[in-house]
């Protein structure tokens, strides 16, 4: 027995819940969302500083990845949200769109629609910007967009020294420019997250058309030839079915959506075959292609109490944070992952920034971790545009069992290179006279780490993800390439994929409102295939 819809999303994540708001805005569309995580109830998704604990929480699907050589032989963990919402639900906050050119290059390789001129009205749809619209800026759509509540000392000392070590001052990534150093914008209002869930889902979600279930695992698409018809889930443990009469779109996210599309006979045919599935149709690409930002980090002890570490070790400091996130929704509790950020140029060659710095005022012993018992800040490092390129491909039948993720970090010299001058460049600013001041040591890498070779080594042994998984059903018109310009699974007929994983080369900063964007456009394509309804 299965219901019939008339669109099946899976996956109610940044990109799954525009998606189903869109198509489901036509109240003669029927439409089905099916999460594999719960409903967004815990109070720490909705309180920013949140994300420190819900990231490696149940909330999280706890990837590991595989032992990865570039990162001397370590394993990281990769969170992804397991829940309404997906990752924007556990996510830093940061707001942040990528640069015009990472559109225009999609475009170039041949993906008519996607530079980014045709972007922008869905970036701007998308958004609700606290500080009015403008021809970048949106207000009025569903994801709301605000500036950090809280001035820093120590923060705006490091703007200053960015500006002394001669970055230009930039009080909008998300404008006409992404180049410089200023305070990040955050996808929240009032002190509250705003996840893709809480932005798209919760004010429709009494439509009598949607039909939105959780805790409905996702475990197999069904087709009829080479036509997707409908998907198979697992929901309190049972095995139930659904039937799609127009479209399904996968959007799982960057691990996923590759995973179902192998799981469901899609996929490289010889490895597929390898472990006895059946192939519908031979795609090279699904799980290959795979990139993310990997960050190094700084950390700084200051010489007087100005982290959020001295709040949180001193228990009068402690009481005051919770009171003045209770009473006025300000304070370390609306932190987000990163305070002040900077976008610079640190090889000869770039023409458009080529690293980005988060600086934040605490610091940890690890991701998620405690916070030193010191006065410490973290200013970490990641490459925008990385060569490396991994893969994740299911290493076995069963839809519970986690896939192998490869990241490759660090395989190539430009990789290498702009990690280690990003190091030096992170550094050049710490060491700059109006925040050399603060500064009683650097704690990581310390003072003894200067070379290069010293750097690159400190990266490969101690760097991180930076949570930025894509291109794993990758869009293009080559023969690796996953979906065409329209996001639909080439080979096979009523499915698309929308989500990171369709990233042509992963975006030149923060991937939530990308994702978002993507939910918008996909939306969008579909209703116009279908003639407007
Ligand atoms: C800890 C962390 C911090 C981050 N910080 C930032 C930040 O500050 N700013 C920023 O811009 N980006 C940040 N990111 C990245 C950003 O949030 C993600 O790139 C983005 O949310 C991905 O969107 P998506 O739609 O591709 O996938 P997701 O949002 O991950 O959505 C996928 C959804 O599909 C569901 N799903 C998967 N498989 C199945 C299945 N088989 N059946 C049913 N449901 C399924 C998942 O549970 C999930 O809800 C961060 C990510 C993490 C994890």
């Amino acid at each position: 027995m299965s219901e019939t819809f008339d669109y099946i999303v899976v996956g109610a994540g940044s990109a799954g819940c525009p998606v189903a708001n869109r198509l489901s805005e036509n109240p003669k569309n029927r439409v089905l969302l099916l999460e594999a995580g719960p409903k967004d109830r815990n109070i720490w998704i909705h309180i920013p500083i949140g994300y420190y604990r819900t990231m490696t929480s149940a909330l999280s699907w706890g990837y590991n990845t595989e032992p990865d050589e570039g990162i001397a032989g370590r394993s990281l963990i990769w969170p992804r949200g397991k829940v309404l919402g997906g990752s924007s639900a556990i996510n830093g906050l940061v707001y942040m769109r990528g640069q015009r050119q990472d559109y225009d290059h999609w475009r170039q390789l041949g993906n008519a629609g996607w530079g980014y001129d045709d972007l922008l009205p869905f970036f701007r749809k998308s958004e609700d910007q606290e500080r009015g619209g403008d021809e970048f800026h949106g207000v009025g759509g569903p994801l709301q967009v605000s500036d950090i509540r809280d001035r820093r000392e120590i923060c705006d000392a490091f703007i200053e020294a960015a500006v002394e070590s001669g970055i230009p001052r930039n009080d909008d990534f998300n404008g006409a420019e992404q180049e410089g150093v200023g305070q990040f914008q955050t996808t929240s209002a009032n002190g509250r997250r705003c996840s893709a869930a809480t932005g798209y889902l919760k004010p429709i979600r009494n439509r009598a058309n949607l039909r939105i279930e959780t805790g409905a695992m996702v475990l197999g698409l069904l087709f009829e030839g080479t036509r997707a018809s409908g998907i198979h889930y697992s929901q309190n443990g049972q095995e139930k079915a659904a039937r799609a009469n127009a479209e399904i779109i996968l959007s799982g996210g960057a691990i996923n959506s590759p995973q179902l599309l192998q799981l469901s006979g899609v996929g490289p045919a010889d490895h597929l075959r390898a472990l006895g599935i059946d192939v519908v149709h031979d795609s090279p690409g699904v799980g290959r292609d795979l990139q993310d930002h990997y960050q190094a980090r700084l950390v700084l002890e200051l010489n007087r109490p100005l982290s959020v570490n001295d709040d949180v070790h001193n228990p009068l400091r402690l009481a005051w944070t919770a009171l003045r996130y209770a009473l006025f929704r300000r304070g370390p509790m609306t932190f987000s992952a990163g305070h002040v950020g900077v976008f610079t140029r640190v090889l000869p060659e770039s023409a458009t920034p080529d690293a980005q710095v988060h600086f934040i005022p605490f610091s940890a012993t690890k991701l998620g971790g405690a916070l030193h018992p010191y006065s410490g800040v973290t200013a970490s490092v990641c490459q925008l545009r990385p060569e490396s390129r991994g893969e994740i491909m299911i290493a076995s039948k069963d839809p519970f069992a986690h896939p192998k993720i490869l990241p490759n970090y660090l395989s190539t010299d430009y990789d290498r290179r702009i990690m280690v001058e990003g190091l030096k460049m992170a550094r050049r600013i710490t060491q700059s006279p109006a925040f050399d001041k603060y500064v009683a040591t650097e704690r990581e890498p310390g003072d003894a780490v200067v070379d290069d070779e010293a750097l690159l080594a400190y990266a490969r042994e101690k760097g991180n993800t930076i949570f930025h998984p894509t291109s794993t059903c990758r869009m293009g018109n080559d023969p690796h390439a996953v979906v065409d310009e329209r996001l639909r699974v080439r080979g096979i007929q009523g499915l698309r994929v929308a989500d990171c994983s369709i990233m042509p080369t992963v975006v030149s900063g923060n991937t939530n409102a990308p994702a978002i964007m993507i939910g918008e456009k996909c939306a969008a394509m579909v209703l116009e295939d279908a003639g407007g309804r």
